[in-house]
């Protein structure tokens, strides 16, 4: 579960959230819309401690992010701690950020090899059927530059999946892909959230925060304008500035 309260970010004298609110359920998927600029991606940042919160409070699975709670005291997680927090938080881009130098396999198995030790035959194994999942066994052997856009992020979220991540987010997966290959990458992020993965999705993808979204949320200027029911809110947003987002994005 995600929990977030009163979760704010200022860069300078810029704030950029001000006073985010967020329940993700395990097992549940949310999305948030919403304008450039809004604070989007500087929320999923703080989710995995990319960015330091200026006020709130942001737990993962009963954890404080980025910092230890020892009686009655939160001491800020260092080197190993934070790495291995963050190793339960999965992070989807809109520019996949696979190592160009290595094969799909090696992208795969380099961090549960490395951050959770696994061993080489199993985290091979685990990464062939996480390969298998997303449909692209047969480029095991393959580097980055050999495949097509939407082929590289699936094999990002394999590689986010081989962590075993508590909660994965995505910041707007498929903006980058040419329109004939979002779908593949979607129904990638559906089987997921059919498994019961606990996923924050930011995403410009209507009908998949519709079909998939267990709720949604629209953000403006750094807060929560709106939030509900998926389906619900894109048929009768309450507010005009929901309406009016949606109305250019539909
Ligand atoms: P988009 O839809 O374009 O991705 P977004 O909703 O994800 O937008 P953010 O990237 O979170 O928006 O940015 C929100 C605001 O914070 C913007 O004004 C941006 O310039 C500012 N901002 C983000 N990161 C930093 C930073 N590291 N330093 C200063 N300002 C930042
Ligand atoms: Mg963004």
């Amino acid at each position: 579960m995600v929990f977030a309260r009163s979760v704010r970010k200022s860069f300078g004298p810029l704030e950029v959230l001000k006073g985010v609110d967020i329940v993700v359920p395990t097992g549940t998927v949310a999305c948030i819309i919403g304008p450039s600029g809004s604070g989007k991606s500087t929320f999923l940042r703080c989710i995995n401690h990319l960015e330091k919160l200026t006020g709130g409070i942001l737990l993962v699975d009963g954890e404080f992010v980025g910092y230890e709670l020892r009686q009655d005291k939160l001491y800020e997680l260092k080197d190993v701690d934070l790495c291995k927090q963050r190793a339960e938080i999965g992070m989807l881009f809109q520019n996949f950020n696979l190592f160009s130098h290595m094969t799909v396999l090696e992208n795969i198995v380099e961090a549960p090899m490395r951050v959770r030790r696994t061993p080489a035959a199993e985290a091979r194994q685990d990464a062939l059927r996480l390969l298998e999942r997303v449909g692209l066994i047969d480029k095991v052997d393959s580097y980055p530059r050999e495949l097509s856009g939407g082929q590289q992020q699936r094999v990002a979220i394999a590689r986010a999946m081989a962590m075993k991540p508590k909660v994965l987010l995505f910041d707007e997966p498929t903006s980058a892909l040419d329109p004939e290959l979002v779908g593949e990458v979607l129904q990638v992020m559906r089987d997921l959230a059919q498994t019961g993965m606990t996923m924050v999705v930011v995403t410009h993808e209507i009908g998949f925060a519709r079909e998939v979204g267990d709720q949604l949320l629209f953000m403006d200027e750094g807060v929560v304008v709106e939030r509900g029911d998926p389906r619900e809110m894109i048929a009768n947003p309450k507010s005009p500035r929901t309406a009016e987002f949606l109305s250019r994005v539909l």
